[in-house]
């Protein structure tokens, strides 16, 4: 959302609160104080109640810490009318918005708690005869449908955002095994359609060729590529491209009649052009995609790190496996830069990806998330092996001698952040607690490790 939209939506909220007076701000906020623990409560009964929100909310922990957040979402939402700050409380909703994207709570869920909250409202409303209810009503439900619509506009732009994430690191991931074979299967296409020309050139009438959809392209392409490339708008193309050649190719192994036997080899062989480029086209995406690694360290680099990790979060809660997470940060890394010059600091960063995967396990991931800063994914691993681990990596770096170019010669040190994670949902939480296991690891005179015992209290 741009500032411009955030202006709009702030000047919509301040119009709604002009529609009624500053008295009846202040007796919806109160009404609002006064059953707010009321109301919450029915919000949660109700989610509990439906199978499928159920499941979400069953966890203590997102219970608690989503009583918290609701409680004091209604509180400020309809302070906001008295406090004038329309602003800020635009950007709170967006904000709520995002971290329900980054859950994964559905946005039709928000909804059908708030319709329970607002029949809720009314019900105690109307049961204590309240004066001027119906101003009442209609000035609380057009506060909590406007922040709402607020909070579904973040949601939606920022899930959009996720699902092209998720998508491109499928690809990467299945790409990598495809990418293999993209010469030896452009080769194969052209071997197909050689043999093809061969036999009707050489006269044969009624001869045999095999489908090219059982062609070693046609094969790969419909088995492996369509999978790795699944989303991508040319995988249909190509498949219903494989499907005409088969019917031309039925027709030639029919054909006697020459021109119309030229005219069909034309055709498949304009097609199997187009074929070619298509597959050129899913390749080129690919090669974009590809930039997920880091070129220098050929770590991962940022792009895929709140897929990798909200995936890693899933799995952990499910299945109840320990999860940790180690940050980084080379210390006093300008001043390497400046005494021994950018390609020595370059291969100080080497020799950090070096120590991260010499210590971290095939199933881990270790990320290049920006200059010096790295961040090393440990799955299924708690925070006693998770410190186990950055310590070996601390030693490993602080004993290193980087060899520069000119035959220098320099050591150098990195402080850690280690959390281990704690069931939050949001794994922007996670990140956070081992951004600040760093900055107190800094704090403490670097080239050293800190641990967040409790993401609760960042
Ligand atoms: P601190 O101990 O507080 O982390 O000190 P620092 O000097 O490492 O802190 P800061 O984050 O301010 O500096 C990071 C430096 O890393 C700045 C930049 O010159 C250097 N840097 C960032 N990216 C690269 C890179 O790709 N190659 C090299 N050689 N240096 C880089
Ligand atoms: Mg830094
Ligand atoms: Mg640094």
């Amino acid at each position: 959302m741009n500032q411009e939209c955030i202006t709009g939506l702030s000047q919509t909220w301040k119009d709604i609160c002009d529609q009624y007076t500053e008295n009846e701000h202040l007796a919806a906020l109160q009404f609002i104080q006064r059953h707010v623990e009321h109301l919450v409560t029915v919000f949660y009964e109700q989610m509990s109640r439906e199978p499928e929100s159920a499941e979400f909310f069953k966890d203590d922990i997102i219970q608690k810490r989503l009583i918290d957040t609701l409680r004091k979402w209604l509180l400020e939402t309809f302070n906001v009318a008295l406090n004038g700050e329309f602003e800020s409380s635009v950007k709170r909703q967006q904000k709520v918005g995002m971290v329900h994207a980054r859950v994964g709570i559905p946005s039709w869920f928000i909804m059908r708690g708030v319709r329970e909250i607002e029949r809720k409202v009314f019900e105690i409303l109307e049961l204590n005869q309240t004066q001027n209810i119906l101003h009442m009503c209609s000035y609380i439900v057009q506060i909590m449908g406007f922040s709402t619509e607020i909070m579904c506009r973040s949601y939606e732009i920022n899930t959009e955002k996720n699902q092209e994430t998720k998508h491109n690191y499928r690809l990467f991931s299945a790409m990598q095994d495809v990418a293999v074979h993209k010469d030896k299967q452009r080769g194969s296409l052209l071997d197909w359609e050689n043999e093809l020309m061969f036999k009707i050139f050489s006269g044969n009438v009624g001869f045999y060729h095999p489908l090219f959809s059982k062609s070693e392209f046609g094969l790969w392409f419909i088995h492996k590529a369509a999978y790795a490339f699944s989303g991508s708008d040319q995988v249909q193309l190509i498949i219903d491209r494989i499907y005409e050649v088969d019917q031309l190719t039925q027709q030639t192994m029919q054909m006697t009649e020459k021109d119309q036997l030229q005219q069909l080899i034309q055709q498949i062989r304009e097609l199997n052009r187009e074929i070619q480029h298509l597959v050129d086209q899913l390749f080129q995406v690919a090669e974009y995609i590809e930039s997920g690694n880091d070129s220098l360290t050929q770590l991962l680099n940022r792009r895929y790190l709140s897929t990798i990790i909200s995936r890693e979060i899933t799995f952990a809660r499910q299945n109840e496996t320990p999860l940790s997470l180690l940050a980084f940060d080379a210390d006093y890394f300008k001043m390497i830069n400046d005494k021994f010059g950018h390609a020595a600091g370059d291969l100080a960063l080497k020799f950090i990806a070096e120590a991260l995967q010499r210590y971290s396990q095939g199933s881990d991931y270790a990320f290049r998330i920006g200059g010096e800063e790295f961040l090393l994914l440990l799955v299924d691993t708690g925070v006693n092996r998770a410190m186990k681990i950055a310590e070996n990596i601390r030693q490993y770096i602080e004993k290193g001698l980087i060899r520069t170019a000119q035959g220098q010669q320099f050591s150098f040190t990195v402080s850690i952040g280690c959390v281990q994670y704690d069931g939050h949902p949001d794994y922007q939480r996670f990140l956070d607690a081992a951004d600040h296991a760093l900055y107190a690891a800094k704090n403490n005179g670097r080239n050293c490790i800190q641990v967040t015992k409790h993401l609760s209290y960042i």
